[in-house]
């Protein structure tokens, strides 16, 4: 999840310029070595199953069997540019049907998250703000604090494009105070867990952990 940070456009830049330069014309080795059970990817016997099996397939730029060919084919930009791997659901039809046993879905999300960090994820797709708001909002202090939650992901086009979605949602919005679902107060601080430094040493941990990973790879 660290690789969902926003660091802005410079050292990501920088990411993707030394990656590009360590495994030129070799995209697949580049896949193996970073992407989370990316090792899986030449396993793909190209049988077609798992798009036949994604039950959002048909609307996506590229199915996984496709991304899984042109990862091989070398098609680097066209793939960590791509928005196909942010429509995956989770939904692991594709794994369980995976003649080969392949971890599609994680593949997937893997693939995502890598063009993230090298600043090459597309920008304006929904999943990937998505994303970033929740990471941002649940790691602040633990809990997630949906009413923020909401609040960024409607302002986040802008203060007229918020206000326009929060009037359209306030019958809905109206009907979770009254069912005690949602607490305005919680705009203004809202609940957390307890132990605060705990969460903050948990993701420094896990911050070394990624980047003692990246730094063998
Ligand atoms: S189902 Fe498995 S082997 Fe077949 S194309 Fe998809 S990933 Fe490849
Ligand atoms: S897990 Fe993702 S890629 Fe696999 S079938 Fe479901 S939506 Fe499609």
């Amino acid at each position: 999840m660290e690789a969902l940070k926003t660091t802005g456009t410079t050292p990501m830049s920088e990411a993707n310029a030394a990656a590009t330069l360590r495994y030129r014309n070799n995209f697949l080795k580049e896949v193996e070595a970073h992407v989370e059970d990316g090792e899986w990817v030449k396993m793909c016997m190209q049988c077609g199953v798992c798009a036949g099996s994604c039950p959002l397939g048909a609307h996506w730029e590229h199915t996984p069997q496709k991304i899984f060919m042109m990862i091989r084919a070398g098609k680097r930009d066209e793939v960590l540019r791509s928005d196909a791997m942010w429509m995956c659901t989770s939904c692991y039809n594709c794994v369980v049907r995976c003649p080969r046993k392949l971890p599609i879905t994680q593949i997937m999300h893997g693939i995502a998250s890598y063009a993230q960090k090298l600043g090459l994820a597309p920008k304006m797709q929904p999943t990937r703000d998505f994303s970033i708001q929740f990471w941002k909002n649940a790691t602040r202090t633990g809990r997630v604090n949906e009413l923020k939650l909401t609040m960024g992901l409607y302002f986040k086009d802008g203060l007229m494009a918020g206000i326009k979605q929060g009037w359209n949602m306030r019958k809905v919005a109206l009907g979770l105070i009254k069912a005690g679902r949602l607490n305005p107060f919680e705009l203004f601080g809202g609940h957390q867990c307890k132990d605060q430094q705990g969460i903050a040493a948990m993701l420094k941990k896990a911050r070394e952990i990624e980047e003692r990973k990246s730094a063998k790879s």
